[in-house]
C-alpha cells in the first residue's frame, strides 16, 4: 500500500494499493436511481437512502462513511492482445467492506470519484450517460440470472466534464455521475497480471508476510476467502492452486455461455475486465444484440472486431491462458495448459445445455440437437431476425399434434416471427461492408501477390466476413423481392417444422404430455428473456435523464427502465403509459426495436 495524498498521475512502484486521502466531493449530488435488491445486500432501504438527506453525498464518494478507508486498488492487464503495465482504479475508489449474516461479504466502489494516481490521462469521473448504462446493465444481468457485479445507486451532480468530441468537433459538458456498485471482490486477472516484470514485488513481503511473497499472499486471500471449497479440499498448495484455477475456468466457461446464449456483448474483454469470481465486470460500450449477427461487435473503437459476439469464448480461454502465466510458478504450467485444453469442451457443454433450455428441449439430448441450434441461428442470420423476440416466440410453436396439417399449423408462428425480422431493405443496409474499399481492394490484391501474407492478413483484420458480407449483399441484389420473401417464409416453415418434429420426440408416450408441455414452456419462459438492455432502451433512459427527468417527483425514467428490467422472463410488466420517449413513439420494451436502434454508435 502506498499511503500518500499524491494523486498526480504516475507508477506507483510496490503498491497493490494506493489509500486515498483527500475525497474530491461532487457538486450537489443528486440521487437518480437505485436498486432495492442491491440496496438490500448492505442490509440498506430504498427509505433509507431517500430520507437522509446526506445520502447522495455518502453514496458518490463525497463523503465518507464512518469505518470507511478509501483506496485504489493497483493492476494491470492486456488491452487488445497487448500487455500494458500498470493500469488501475483510475475512475474508482474502493470504499470498504459490508459483512452480514444474511448476504455475505460485499465491497463497496464508487465509481467516477476523482482522480488517482491510476487515473494516466483521464479525469477519474464518469458522465451520466456511462453510468446510466453500467447501473441498468448491472440490475439486468443480475435478474437475468448472470452473474455480475452490482449497482445499489445513481447519483449525478452540478460538476461538469467534457468528454470526446460530440456536436461538429465542440465538446459538450456532461454531469458528473457515480455509481455505487458491489461485488464480493472486484479482483479481476489484472490483479495478477501486476506482478509481471515488475522487480519491486519480488520478495516483497505484505503486512501478514510470513515466507510467501505478494502474489502468493494475493492468491491465498483469494482462495481462502471467495473460493473456501477449493480451500478445505487441499492441503497441498500446488494442488489447491491448480484446483482454483479450474474452477475459474469453469466459472468463466459458465458465464460467456450465458452471455452468448441471451445475445450479450461486453465490448472491452480485456484481461483487466475480468473478474477472479467469474463476474460480468465493467460496463463500457457493451450491447446486446438486436438483429442476430455473429459477427456483431457493440464496440465501436474495436475496428478489428477482436471483440465480437462469436469471438468471445475464445477471448475468455486467451485470457486465462495470461491468468496462468501471471500465476506463474504458483501453477504447474503443464497441468495449466491442460485446463486451458477443457475450456472449450466446457464451454460447448454449458452452451449446448442452455440452448437446450431455450427450445424446451428439456427430456432428452440428442446428437443433433446441436445442428438444430445452428440451422436456426443461421436461419436468423439470413433473415436478420431479433435475437431476442424470436427466442421468446418460440414457446408459441404449436406441439405437433395428430391430424395436423403442417403448413397451417405452423403458419400464424411463422408469420410472428417473420415479423420479428428484417426487411430486404434492411437486410441490404444490414450488409454493406464495412471495410473501405480501397483497404479490401489493397487486402484482395495482395491475395494474388502473396498468398500467404494474405491468409495472416486476412484473418485479423476481417476479411473472410467482408466477403461473407459481399456474397450476402450480391444474393440480396440480384435476387427478386417477392421470391426472396418467399424463399425466407420456406425456411422459417421448414426449421419449425423440424423442430416440431424434435419437440414430438420429447415424449416417449409414456408420460403425461400435458405435464411434459407445461414443462417446456415454464423452462422456456425462464430462460428466453422477453426484455434486455437493448441499447436504444438506455439510450431513450439517457435522454430523458439528461433533459432533466431525473429531478422529477414522478417516478424518473431510469427507475421505470429498471423495474422492467428487474423481471426481464414476467409476461406482466409491459411499459406504464405515464410519458416519456418511449411511450410516445408507441414502442414497448419487448417489440421489434425502432430503425434508429441500429445507428447508434457506443465506443
Ligand atoms: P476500461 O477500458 O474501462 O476497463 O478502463 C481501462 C483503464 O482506464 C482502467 O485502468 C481505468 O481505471 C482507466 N479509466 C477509465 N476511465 C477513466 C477516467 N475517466 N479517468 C481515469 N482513468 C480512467
Ligand atoms: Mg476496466
Ligand atoms: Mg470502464
Amino acid at each position: 500500500v502506498e499511503d500518500s495524498a499524491d494523486t498526480r498521475s504516475r507508477t506507483v512502484p510496490g503498491a497493490c494499493f494506493f489509500r486515498i486521502r483527500a475525497l474530491q466531493p461532487l457538486v450537489r449530488p443528486t440521487l437518480v436511481a437505485q436498486s432495492e435488491s442491491a440496496l438490500a445486500l448492505l442490509g440498506l432501504s430504498v427509505q433509507d437512502v431517500l430520507t437522509d438527506p446526506l445520502s447522495p453525498e455518502y453514496l458518490s464518494g463525497s463523503r465518507l462513511l464512518p469505518g470507511s478507508e478509501p483506496a485504489a486498488h493497483c493492476y494491470s492487464g492486456h488491452q487488445f492482445g497487448l500487455f500494458t503495465g500498470q493500469l488501475g482504479d483510475g475512475a474508482v475508489m474502493y470504499l470498504g467492506e459490508v459483512e452480514s449474516a444474511a448476504h455475505g461479504r460485499w465491497e463497496i466502489q464508487a465509481k467516477g470519484a476523482g482522480v488517482t494516481p491510476f487515473s494516466r490521462d483521464g479525469d477519474g469521473r464518469k458522465v451520466l450517460r456511462s453510468s446510466i448504462r453500467e447501473f441498468l446493465c448491472s440490475e439486468a444481468m443480475a435478474a437475468l440470472g448472470i452473474p455480475s457485479t452490482r449497482a445499489a445507486t445513481l447519483v449525478t451532480s452540478d460538476l461538469y466534464v467534457s468528454r470526446d468530441p460530440l456536436n461538429n468537433g465542440r465538446r459538450v459538458p456532461e454531469r458528473c455521475s457515480v455509481v455505487l456498485r458491489l461485488a464480493p471482490s472486484f479482483i479481476r486477472f489484472g490483479s495478477f497480471e501486476i506482478f509481471l516484470g515488475r522487480d519491486e514485488f519480488s520478495g516483497l513481503q505484505g503486512p501478514s508476510a510470513g515466507r510467501l511473497d505478494i502474489r502468493a499472499q494475493l492468491l491465498d486471500y483469494v482462495i481462502e476467502t471467495f473460493y473456501p471449497c477449493v480451500q478445505r479440499a487441499h492441503s497441498n498448495r500446488k494442488n489447491r492452486n491448480m484446483a482454483f484455477f479450474r474452477e475459474v475456468m469453469m466459472r468463466i466457461a459458465k458465464l460467456v455461455a450465458q452471455w452468448q446464449c441471451v445475445g450479450f456483448c461486453h465490448g472491452v474483454l480485456n484481461t483487466d475486465n475480468m473478474s477472479i469470481l467469474g463476474l460480468t465486470l465493467d460496463y463500457g460500450p457493451f450491447g446486446f444484440m438486436d438483429r442476430f449477427d455473429p459477427d456483431f461487435v457493440c464496440n465501436n473503437s474495436d475496428k478489428r472486431g477482436r471483440y465480437s459476439y462469436q469471438a468471445q469464448p475464445s477471448v475468455c480461454r486467451w485470457n486465462l491462458a495470461r491468468l496462468a502465466e501471471a500465476l506463474g510458478s504458483e501453477l504447474d504450467s503443464a497441468e495449466a495448459g491442460a485446463i486451458l485444453d477443457e475450456f472449450m469442451p466446457t464451454y460447448e457443454a454449458f452452451y449446448l445445455s442452455i440452448m437446450r433450455k431455450k427450445l424446451g428441449l428439456v427430456r432428452k439430448e440428442e446428437e443433433d440437437d446441436t445442428e438444430l441450434i445452428s440451422d436456426l441461428l443461421h436461419l436468423m442470420h439470413n433473415t436478420g431476425a431479433d435475437f431476442t423476440n424470436t427466442f421468446r416466440l418460440l414457446s408459441h410453436v404449436p406441439w405437433p399434434a395428430e391430424g395436423d396439417i403442417e403448413r397451417a399449423t405452423v403458419g400464424p408462428i411463422v408469420d410472428l416471427i417473420l415479423e420479428q425480422c428484417a426487411s430486404i431493405e434492411e437486410l441490404k443496409v444490414a450488409n454493406e461492408p464495412t471495410m473501405g474499399n480501397r483497404e479490401l481492394a489493397m487486402i484482395l490484391s495482395m491475395a494474388q501477390t502473396n498468398p500467404v501474407m494474405f491468409g495472416m492478413v486476412a484473418d485479423t483484420a476481417g476479411v473472410s466476413q467482408q466477403l461473407e458480407r459481399m456474397g450476402r449483399l450480391k444474393d440480396l441484389l440480384e435476387t427478386d423481392q417477392d421470391e426472396l420473401k418467399i424463399k425466407q417464409r420456406d425456411d422459417w416453415t421448414r426449421w419449425v417444422s423440424q423442430y416440431r418434429r424434435r419437440l414430438a420426440r420429447e415424449c416417449d408416450g409414456t408420460s403425461d404430455l400435458s405435464l411434459i408441455i407445461k414443462e417446456r414452456l415454464s423452462v422456456m419462459n425462464s430462460t428466453n428473456p422477453r426484455v434486455v438492455l437493448r441499447n436504444y432502451i438506455a439510450q431513450n433512459a439517457i435522454q430523458a435523464a439528461e433533459r432533466g427527468d431525473f429531478s422529477e417527483v414522478r417516478r424518473p425514467i431510469v427507475s421505470r427502465v429498471l423495474k422492467v428490467l428487474e423481471k426481464p422472463y414476467s409476461d406482466a410488466f409491459g411499459l406504464e403509459p405515464s410519458g416519456g420517449p418511449i411511450a410516445n413513439e408507441q414502442t414497448a420494451y419487448d417489440s421489434k426495436p425502432p430503425a434508429w436502434a441500429h445507428r447508434i454508435c457506443i465506443t
